[in-house]
Order: structure tokens, then sequence, then C-alpha cells
């Protein structure tokens, strides 16, 4: 009969779940409440260490050298090989500046690594800005069943607005955000004004994603005149645009593995759309 390695006891909720040492190694069944206690502790270290980290340094913006406030919005900085070396920042204004001519030369950039199969998914820290909106705009394009015009074309040099068209949403504008444990919500900058409808996927704090845990599709009208979106966690203001999440999820989940030894590259993708 199972037993609880932690607490000892004999019954669970629904199910055992497994317990694993540093090194990976299974060390016993877990009861429901210990394996929610286990959580709740992996959670508050990856706090903790957040906010060691932050009282370490002050984050400066690297682009003009003004601090930027622990609640000011920030922004990682790109290098000129679309590279980020984890803890370069920018702040919002400096972001905005950069945005056209960065997303320019990221386009161009991805444009030839995608062609020379450079992409891997799997090596998350490697991929650009670009790449990363790639992949979830494929997993919407799957979910939603539309087609994306670059992919169609088999052309990534240009962006714009008109690369998602739904027949119910009009033209889509796709942007994801990783949660932001620190201040406890999902934020994006929205730089484009020509689209319908924003689908603001958020992301979990994992790197790379694990899971979608928030879909939310917003007309363009509840946005007018916004550069950027922020979403708390706890808060009511979207509620009303949020979207079940499992299919995009199962897509997801489906895109990670269907790639995990194969290049994010366009005959890939097609592939794996039609799948
Ligand atoms: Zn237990
Ligand atoms: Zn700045």
């Amino acid at each position: 009969m199972k037993k609880c390695h932690r607490c000892g006891s004999r019954e669970t909720i629904r199910y055992w779940h497994n317990d694993y040492d540093n090194k990976r190694n299974w060390i016993g069944h877990l009861c429901y409440n210990c394996k929610l206690d286990v959580e709740k502790e992996k959670t508050r270290k990856i706090k903790e260490k957040i906010l060691n980290e932050k009282k370490d340094k002050k984050i400066k913006c690297v682009k003009c050298g003004n601090d930027i406030d622990i609640d000011d919005n920030k922004y990682n900085y790109y290098d000129d090989n679309g590279v980020w070396d984890k803890k370069s920042k920018m702040c919002d204004k400096c972001y905005v500046k950069d945005w056209y001519k960065e997303t320019k030369s990221d386009a161009l950039k991805y444009d030839t690594r995608i062609r020379k199969d450079e992409i891997y998914i799997r090596d998350f820290n490697s991929l650009t800005k670009n790449e990363i909106g790639l992949i979830i705009e494929v997993v919407v394009c799957k979910t939603l069943m539309v087609k994306h015009r670059n992919i169609e074309s088999n052309n990534f040099r240009s962006g714009g607005a008109d690369t998602l068209r739904h027949p119910m949403y009009g033209y889509i504008e796709v942007k994801s955000s990783s949660f932001d444990i620190e201040r406890n919500l999902w934020h994006n900058a929205i730089e484009n004004e020509n689209f319908d409808t924003l689908m603001f996927v958020c992301m979990d704090m994992y790197n790379p994603w694990k899971n979608i845990e928030r879909f939310y599709t917003i007309p363009y009208s509840e946005l007018s005149n916004q550069v950027s979106i922020s979403i708390s966690k706890n808060g009511k203001k979207w509620e009303r645009f949020r979207t079940e999440i499992v299919y995009f999820n199962n897509n997801y989940h489906g895109l990670v593995s269907y790639f995990k030894n194969r290049p994010f590259n366009i005959d890939n993708i097609k592939k794996w759309l039609n799948d």
C-alpha cells in the first residue's frame, strides 16, 4: 500500500504524486497535501531568489543609463546579434525608440536563420524576440485554423499587421509575455496599431515556458491609445476577454514535442500545421 514519504499518510486526494530530489532521482510518493506544500515552497524560493538578486543590484537602463524603478516596465536588451545576455534591461522609452530599428534587423536575421535551419526551440535562450513571437503565432494559427502569411509566402522579411487574418477576428496581432513574478502580472508593449484583435498570450515564468497560463482576445477598440498592456493576475479588468486555453495549450505542448529534435524551419512548420 502506498504511503506518503513526507507525512506518512496512507491516503491522498484523487491520486498520488511523485517526489524527486535535486538530481531528479525518485524519492517516494507524496500525498495531495504534501504535493501542494512542496509546490508552494518551490514558488516561495523562486520569489526569494528574485528579491535577493534585486537587492544586490539596482537596475539601470543599458541605453540611457537611467535607473529603472522596480515597478517600471522593463525590457530585455538584445544586442546586434539578437542575443540577450540575461541581465541587460531597457526602460520603456528606450525600448519604443529602438523598436522599429531592432525589429527590422531582427526580422532579417530570423529570415536567414530559419532558412539555415538554425532555429531550435529547445535552445530557448538563443531565440530572438521575433522567433519566440513566431512560435506563439504558429500555435495561434493551428488553434484558430488561420494561415500565416509569412509561412505561406516563404518570406519573413516583413512583419506587419496583416500577417494573420481570421474571418471573425479580422487582422490579429499576437503578443506573448512571461509571467512577471515580482509584479504579479503579464506585460508587453503594443507598437502596432493596424489590427482588429489583440491576442495576448500569457505564459508561465519558466525558461523555456512549460504552459500557456492565460489567453486574452481583446478587440482593438478596447485598447485605443495604449502603448502597452498589463494584466494583473488578480485583476478583474480584462476578465471578460479571457479565452479558454485548453486547445492553445494542447497545441503548444504538441509543438514543443514535435520540434524537440527538428529545426524550426518553414517546411517543418508547414508539416506541423497540417498534421
Ligand atoms: Zn503527505
Ligand atoms: Zn532608457
